[in-house]
């Protein structure tokens, strides 16, 4: 007998496409990506990678393995609690509810009861004047950069934005405040020093051009020792005296004082203070989604929302949806990471640490790119071998750990106690498969 060629073995695109795997798989994904997927685990067999009689089973795990989207939910174990790289605020029960809820289509821009068009955003707008009633007024754009940008453009465009040397921030990766305003045709009029800046500073250069005088809280930053800053009261009796605009660009996101985070400025205390408007960000400190939040007094809210720009900032209904479940809700994740219990969290890491045999250190937890530089959150970690991290990272679920002084740190602020079980779960794999390659290397 002739000796048959492998690769006439190796099933035909037509007969893997019509399995019925790979037929439902079609609700996901769309023909060209499926395609692709037969093609790999073809090329694979032709190439004597693979034996012909594997061909339908690798394709129907690599049809199963491939999601709509290549973004990985990953279990944060780096006690960082708005973690940018890992985007920021996990959404609250009621948030991912309110935005699947909003995803079809949704009364955002109408009136169900006449037909008629309505404010949109009015749902997410009243849940943050009841969340934050010293603001007469809110408008919701795309994210704290954006809401920036549309107040120094409708206050200052042309004109100059007073900002004190103290708070020239670059925020990150790059960008600065300072470059963000300029690309608005605002002018920077720098007052003071970086480490002093006093009321004389200020007044002597407002004039006819002054378009707004902006406080910018160091979000991310902290300068100590021989400093001062002129309060936002007496910054806004200054503004006022000589008619021109208060704004107070805080960062973070509380809309009220939280007695953890002493030094983090809130919107209500700002309003109270006398800023005509606040601008912060939806999914640091509060918890929400990606979003920028102006609230303030009613004329200059109006002015902000009038002018063009507005409208090409403006939030999405997903946005909108799940910012206001947040306002509205319990605490959601941020918080709960925020305010977690030091002896909860001695305990659920000493259960894993006993499961596991590892050790048990202490570990200071981080608000992260939400503010409160340098704030300790006193907490733990497991302490595993450092080569653990990488294949945390790459496992399924993907786990963030922290490496820090040649170990591997596992921090379950961050981590819903719900997922201890699959932290544990991985840790162990990854233990077991470092060893098993350490092995391999000592043989
Ligand atoms: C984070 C931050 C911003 C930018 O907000 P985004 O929501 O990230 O666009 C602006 N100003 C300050 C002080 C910040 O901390």
């Amino acid at each position: 007998m002739d000796q048959v060629d492998p690769r006439r073995l190796i099933p035909r695109t037509n007969d893997l496409l019509a399995l019925p795997a790979v037929r439902e798989a079609r609700t996901r994904l769309n023909g060209r990506i499926i395609r692709e997927l037969v093609r790999d685990v073809q090329e694979q067999a032709r190439s004597g990678g693979l034996p012909a009689g594997q061909v339908e089973p690798v394709l129907l795990a690599a049809v199963a393995a491939r999601t709509a989207t290549t973004l990985r939910p990953v279990l944060n174990a780096t006690g960082v609690i708005v973690h940018t790289n890992l985007g920021r605020a996990p959404l609250s029960e009621g948030a991912v509810a309110a935005l699947v809820a909003a995803s079809g289509y949704v009364d955002v821009e109408l009136d169900l009861s006449d037909g008629s068009r309505s404010r949109r955003g009015a749902g997410a707008r009243a849940a943050l004047l009841a969340a934050c009633p010293a603001a007469e007024d809110a408008l919701v754009v795309n994210n704290g950069a954006a809401a920036l940008v549309l107040a120094t453009t409708a206050l200052a465009a042309g004109r100059e934005v007073v900002l004190s040397r103290g708070e020239l921030v670059e925020i990150g990766a790059g960008f600065r405040l300072t470059d963000l305003m300029e690309s608005t045709g605002a002018r920077l009029r720098e007052v003071g020093t970086t480490n002093r800046t006093h009321l004389h500073d200020y007044a002597g250069a407002l004039g006819p051009d002054t378009g707004c005088i902006l406080k910018v809280h160091p979000s991310n930053f902290r300068v100590d020792g021989f400093t001062s800053a002129v309060p936002m009261a007496e910054l806004s009796r200054l503004a006022a005296g000589n008619g021109v605009p208060l704004v107070a660009d805080l960062g973070s996101g509380l809309l009220a004082p939280d007695p953890f985070l002493p030094d983090e400025p809130d919107a209500a205390t700002a309003l109270a203070s006398g800023a005509d408007v606040v601008i912060a960000s939806g999914d640091k400190l509060l918890g929400g989604p990606q979003a920028g939040l102006l609230l303030g007094r009613r004329e200059v809210i109006a002015r902000l929302a009038r002018h063009p720009l507005a409208r090409a900032v403006r939030a999405d209904k997903l946005a909108l949806a799940a910012l206001e479940a947040t306002v509205a809700g319990g605490p959601p994740p941020v918080v709960q990471a925020l305010h977690a219990d030091a002896g909860q969290l001695r305990r659920r890491t000493d259960r894993l640490a006993r499961e596991l045999g590892a050790a048990v250190v202490p570990h200071d937890g981080r608000v992260g790119g939400g503010g409160a530089p340098g704030v300790p959150l006193a907490g733990w970690a497991l302490r595993l071998p450092e080569g653990v991290a990488r294949l945390l990272r790459t496992g399924d679920p993907a786990v963030l750990p922290r490496v820090h002084d040649g170990f591997c740190l596992v921090d379950l602020r961050c981590v819903p106690e719900r997922d201890d079980a699959r932290i544990a779960a991985a840790v162990r794999e990854a233990l077991a498969s470092l060893e098993a390659a350490d092995a391999g290397r000592a043989g």
